[in-house]
């Protein structure tokens, strides 16, 4: 019989991921419990309520394709969808299939370790709880951890600070204030603009500037989503077939076998499309250094032509490979730094110094702020599971395994680590794809291979060292094929001191992934062992 606190699965994370694990585990019969730090489902959509937080994904492909009445019920009301419909849209789906009831709010997972007698996880959390489970499957997000840079003498700024993963539930309101921004990756680059309507000054503090092409997003014709609906499959299907799982026009020739002119229209029509489709311009832009500077050309003569100061101009202008850095999409970024009360700092003329009392000091300047805005990013892929203290066999730790970066198994699991599963994670395409049908196809064929292990009355699976290094191996071999691994983006950890430098997510492309994973799966979880 079994305790109360003891489940087939423990589910760490209530975002996208663990919402559907624990739908897809509790139709097969398992017995789940999902830990969630938050005190709501939606994980990132939780989380990220900086103003102009919206999903780079078009909204009739950023969402859950596993329910045919789910997917025909839900209105989307714009192109991209806001961060507060996200988060509705999530709360939905909980209510929808009654997730709620074997979710444990405000419980953070602190560690979980696999104890070998029992062939049981048990996991602890922060407010002194403890589960075990057979299984532990790690839903705890790619991009969930934030970075906040260890700036001297933050504890005695007198203004408020703010990071952009981590948002107040109240209104903040900047209307009068001076304020400071930190970063100019995409959350800065969605925020900006709108910070800097608000507020009385805006100092930008820049230290590697971005490629961003218009979202151009603007409110769903209701007639256009009743044509996508009348065939969700297809454009389900259409996705799947895409290198990053979604679906745009993509361009087979190469931008240095057209002429220039060809070029030129090719780029002024992703221009004015806006989104994502921008990187499907040409085949070659991310492997060809030459055909990527054509890209990167394209957008600096466009910055140029909106940014009114030629010198802030060129210091908009990035010099590292086009699309290597996450692509960010934006709504009036460049616009916003012709406004007289926005001033762009190079922090790399500039260094910051740290934090005083009235603002922060740059360059040995302060600059007088009321408010400072971390939109630095995350400690990407491992960070949240770096912060749990994950023991597998012979209380192996998690973090010493993957000291010189992330080792898995396809992504999604980890050799000494039986019965651990992480949705999305590193070794697996997860950020450079949508992530939706990325979360769907890795939930489906986890809950598959517990299926598998369970209908033959084994206890324990888990990958062998061979697979595992043999996947490794080939998960660099593609990344090294592509201009990638060339910026220091979060993909490789560059963002973070001391992390090792591995290209991270795997850039084969979601179709040929997906067939990696069918095939291991029929041959009989080719590469796992049972035990
Ligand atoms: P990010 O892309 O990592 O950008 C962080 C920014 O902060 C960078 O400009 C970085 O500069 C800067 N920075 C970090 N530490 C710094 C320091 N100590 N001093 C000065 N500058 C510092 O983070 P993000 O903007 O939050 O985006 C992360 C990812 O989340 C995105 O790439 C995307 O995948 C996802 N996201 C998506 C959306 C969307 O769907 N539209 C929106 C937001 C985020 P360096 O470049 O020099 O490191």
């Amino acid at each position: 019989m079994q305790h109360f606190d003891d489940f087939d699965v423990v589910i760490v994370g209530a975002g996208f991921a663990g919402l559907y694990m624990l739908h897809r585990l509790r139709t097969l019969g398992l017995s789940v419990r999902v830990c969630e730090a938050g005190s709501g489902v939606g994980g990132t959509w939780f989380w990220n309520r900086y103003p102009g937080a919206r999903c780079d994904v078009e909204s009739m492909e950023y969402s859950y394709q596993f329910s045919e009445e789910l997917q025909q019920q839900w209105e989307w009301t714009e192109r991209y969808a806001a961060q507060p419909e996200i988060l509705r849209y999530a709360n939905h789906v909980a209510e929808k299939f009654e997730l709620c009831r074997d979710i444990q709010f405000d419980t953070r997972v602190t560690a979980a370790s696999f104890d070998e007698a029992a062939g049981r996880w048990r996991i602890k959390t922060g407010n002194g709880g403890e589960f075990t489970a057979r299984y532990c499957v790690m839903a705890t997000g790619c991009l969930s951890t934030a970075n906040i840079p260890n700036l001297a003498g933050l504890d005695t700024f007198a203004g408020r600070w703010y990071h952009t993963g981590h948002w107040p539930h109240e209104r903040v309101d900047f209307t009068g204030l001076r304020v400071g921004v930190i970063g100019t990756g995409s959350s800065a680059i969605q925020s900006i603009p709108i910070i800097a309507q608000q507020a009385e000054h805006l100092y930008v503090f820049q230290r590697t500037p971005n490629y961003a092409v218009p979202a151009r997003n603007a409110p769903l014709d209701p007639r256009e989503q009743q044509a996508i609906k009348a065939d969700y499959a297809g454009l389900r299907r259409r996705a799947k077939t895409m290198r990053n799982g979604i679906q745009y026009p993509v361009n087979e020739a190469l931008a240095l076998e057209v002429t220039e002119q060809e070029r030129r229209r090719e780029y002024e029509a992703r221009w004015e499309r806006g989104g994502l489709s921008f990187l499907g311009s040409f085949a070659d832009l991310l492997v060809d250094r030459q055909a990527n500077d054509t890209a990167a050309e394209f957008v600096r003569a466009k910055i140029g032509e909106v940014v009114r100061d030629p010198g802030v101009a060129v210091a908009l202008s990035p010099r590292n490979t086009f699309g290597c850095k996450r692509l960010c999409i934006d709504t009036g970024y460049y616009e916003t730094f012709n406004r007289p009360n926005v001033t762009l700092i190079d922090v790399n003329r500039a260094p910051i110094d740290g934090v005083a009392r009235e603002g922060l000091v740059a360059g040995g300047k302060t600059y007088a702020v009321d408010a400072i805005v971390f939109a630095t990013g995350f400690d990407a892929m491992t960070g949240a599971l770096r912060k749990i203290d994950i023991r597998g066999r012979a209380g192996t730790r998690l973090e010493e395994k993957w000291a010189e970066g992330p080792r898995t198994y396809l992504g999604v699991a980890t050799a000494g680590f039986p019965n651990l599963f992480t949705i999305t994670g590193p070794g697996s395409p997860s950020v450079l794809t949508n992530m939706l049908p990325s979360i769907e196809q890795h939930v489906e064929w986890i809950a598959d291979c517990i299926l598998h292990a369970r209908e033959r009355g084994r206890g324990c699976i888990e990958p062998t060292l061979a697979a595992e290094h043999e996947w490794v191996a080939h998960v660099n071999e593609v990344a090294g094929g592509t201009l990638f691994p060339s910026c220091n983006s979060w993909y490789v950890g560059a963002n973070i001191p001391g992390k090792p430098r591995v290209f991270m997510p795997y850039i084969g492309g979601f179709p040929r992934y997906v067939e990696a994973c069918n095939q291991i799966a029929a041959d009989g979880y080719a590469g796992f062992a049972l035990a």
